[in-house]
């Protein structure tokens, strides 16, 4: 591992608290050492406090911040005396231990200070650097961990048992330190968790944890255990879609809300969950305590929810049989599923859940391989996963989080997404938590949102098979699909019937009306097995009640589409589908109206520009934004017993009226 302090970097950062920024930073770039908020730092800093008395005080890393991008800020100072006395009481519960630590501190503003503040606190080195290095902790669970740790570390590091985080770890650190430690002690490690090191400087402190991790990689190259090894993994499948809906929908109903279902199938996640000894080798719980926080239990099922029910079932009966009271159980939905062809499966309830879940099990089946090649992967018994998963603090942080999104684990496919109402559609959906699949043919697509939730994708709508690759890809992006926004459509030139000739009258047909059908058709067997039901939303048009001269081809496939999607309604209720229809109007802010298309327009009317736009009875401005929310309404639960129902949206129309 490289040592990555460089003396004119650091020759910025000026005082105590800006050189922990540092080479906190510097900690936070290497993945294998943190990942995800793992890992926590400290700066042991003399100040004066406002009554000109000095103090000394512990700032250590406050909790939802990142190594990584950490600032000053994102470290709570703590008074030290009071942490360190805390150290010799026997007992303090993690709501009490969080209490004195949020009590002690010497500014209001600042986060919550680290669960792991306290043994920050009894270690006597100005700088404490702490990680969960993927090279330790493979090292410390296999079998013969702790010998080899001793053997790789002799008298340099004082070695502590597993205990989970919180006061008893601090507590029992605080003892073996002060009875193992001697003047070479530069470290401590933490069986089955991790690793400290510390120093008088942040250079001294940060480089020590570097020369550590390095001597455990070291150990595990010797092993042939470093570098693993990726073979290609055997990947026939072709279409897997139902297979991914059936099993979210399943795991959705395990876990009492919709989640999604994010498949890995590169070898890395193919290779594992293709391995003969996977049953073996990974029902053995998560690597590291951290992890279980992340990511609750980490169960391989296979394709089997009710063996994982069964097995969760008995875990309760042994732990906690109290705990089976549903209301004490927060959140039973299993996190990863591994499948021979579906290969590493993260469930969430948004994607940014769900990639941090395989962020994780990445790491963690690299560190069961590495164990595996030592000589046996160990993971912590089964009582202490349970410890950590339901420990006071988690149960707190749970209660405290407050209520997901209306569409928080659900899927939509919304189609012309790259402007207009179906950018709008795709723009509230995602506001309101679903995963959105956007498709287009403007290529601006692929870049249409920045945000883990959304996927943009080229496709020409009247395309057979690039529709079916796109449902296809959904189901392996999301897990499956919920709701389907039939927004894709063309507004041709006027065209009197006279001069209407078949080749205009069939492209117009095949966007606006085939595509739909080729959609509905390949979407239905996904919708059918969404967990909170299907739901569909066609955009329609004015056009359908109120027709225009010159519009022949354009009313005529929107009126088609609108039988469509009524039969639909009257097919898919079964399935508990429901199909309905928006009839906007005059929605201007679309980008096929230009403004000198608007000047026209108007003038064709005898009106100004403004006038024409608020050409209807309410005098109103209908907005793409408008339309979408119409669309998210009537996908939530609103309309949850409205099914073939067709609303206008267009200020009020005589005609339509
Ligand atoms: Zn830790």
């Amino acid at each position: 591992m490289q040592n990555l302090w460089n003396d004119q970097e650091a020759a910025q950062f000026t005082d105590d608290l800006a050189l922990r920024v540092y080479t906190s930073r510097l900690l936070g770039k290497e993945k294998t050492l943190v990942l995800h908020g793992g890992g926590n730092t400290s700066v042991k800093i003399r100040t004066r406090n406002i009554l000109g008395e000095e103090e000394d005080i512990l700032y250590v890393k406050g909790s939802g911040w990142d190594l990584e991008t950490i600032e000053a800020a994102g470290f709570s100072p703590v008074r030290l005396d009071h942490l360190v006395a805390l150290a010799g009481l026997t007992e303090l519960n993690d709501i009490q231990m969080v209490n004195e630590l949020r009590t002690h501190m010497t500014l209001a503003s600042a986060p919550t200070p680290s669960v792991e503040a306290i043994l920050h606190a009894i270690l006597p080195f100005k700088y404490v650097d702490h990680t969960h290095a993927d090279a330790v902790v493979s090292i410390t669970n296999t079998r013969d961990g702790l010998q080899r740790i001793r053997e790789i570390y002799g008298e340099d590091m004082v070695i502590i048992p597993y205990v989970m985080p919180g006061f008893d770890l601090a507590r029992i650190c605080h003892e073996i330190y002060s009875r193992d430690a001697t003047d070479k002690t530069i470290g401590m490690i933490l069986m089955n968790h991790g690793i400290f090191s510390f120093g008088e400087t942040a250079k001294i402190a940060y480089s020590r944890m570097i020369e550590l991790v390095s001597r455990a990689e070291n150990h595990l190259a010797a092993h042939q255990a470093w570098n693993l090894p990726r073979p290609a993994a055997t990947d026939e499948a072709e279409s897997l879609r139902v297979d991914i809906a059936g099993l979210r929908r399943e795991a959705s109903r395990e876990a009492g809300f919709p989640l999604l279902l994010m498949t890995h199938r590169d070898d890395h996640c193919l290779g594992f969950a293709q391995r003969d000894d996977l049953k073996v080798i990974s029902q053995q719980g998560p690597a590291t305590p951290d992890h279980v926080i992340r990511t609750k239990r980490v169960p391989l099922l296979g394709r089997d929810i009710a063996a994982y029910s069964r097995q969760y079932q008995a875990y309760f009966d042994e732990y906690a049989p109290q705990a089976r009271d549903p209301k004490t159980i927060l959140d039973r939905a299993p996190r990863v599923i591994l499948d021979p062809q579906l290969g590493l499966c993260a469930l969430g309830r948004s994607a940014k859940d769900a990639n941090i879940v395989a962020d994780i099990y990445r790491q963690t089946m690299d560190t069961i391989l590495r164990a595996e090649r030592l000589g046996g992967y160990r993971a912590l018994p089964a009582k202490d996963i349970f410890d950590v998963e339901y420990w006071d603090l988690e149960q707190a942080k749970l209660k405290k989080a407050g209520a997901p999104p209306l569409f928080a684990g659900e899927i939509a496919l919304v189609t012309g997404a790259a402007s207009g109402i179906g950018k709008a559609c795709a723009g509230h959906l995602l506001k309101q938590g679903a995963a959105v699949l956007g498709i287009d043919i403007d290529p601006a697509i692929e870049t249409l949102f920045d945000h883990p939730g959304f996927m943009g994708r080229v496709c020409d709508v009247t395309d057979t098979q690039g529709i079916s690759d796109t449902v296809e890809a959904c189901a392996r992006k999301f897990g499956g699909l919920d709701m389907l926004i039939l927004n894709a459509g063309i507004f041709p030139a006027s065209r009197p019937i006279d001069s209407l000739d078949k080749a205009f009258w069939n492209k117009v047909f095949d966007i606006n009306l085939d595509a739909n059908l080729d959609l509905m058709r390949e979407c239905h067997p996904l919708l059918r097995l969404a967990p909170k039901a299907g739901r569909v939303v066609i955009i329609g048009s004015k056009n359908i009640a109120a027709p225009g001269p010159g519009a022949a081809a354009y009313s005529a496939s929107k009126a088609a589409l609108n039988q469509l999607g009524r039969i639909a309604a009257l097919e898919w209720a079964g399935d508990g589908i429901r199909i309905n229809t928006v009839h906007p109007d005059a929605v201007f802010d679309t980008g096929i109206w230009s403004d000198d298309i608007l000047q026209s327009r108007a003038r064709h009317y005898g009106l100004s520009v403004e006038e024409y736009k608020t050409k209807n009875l309410l005098k109103t401005h209908i907005t793409s934004h408008d339309v979408a929310e119409l669309v998210v309404a009537m996908c939530g639960p609103l309309f949850e017993k409205t099914t073939g129902a067709q609303l206008p949206i267009d200020g009020g129309n005589e005609r339509v009226i």
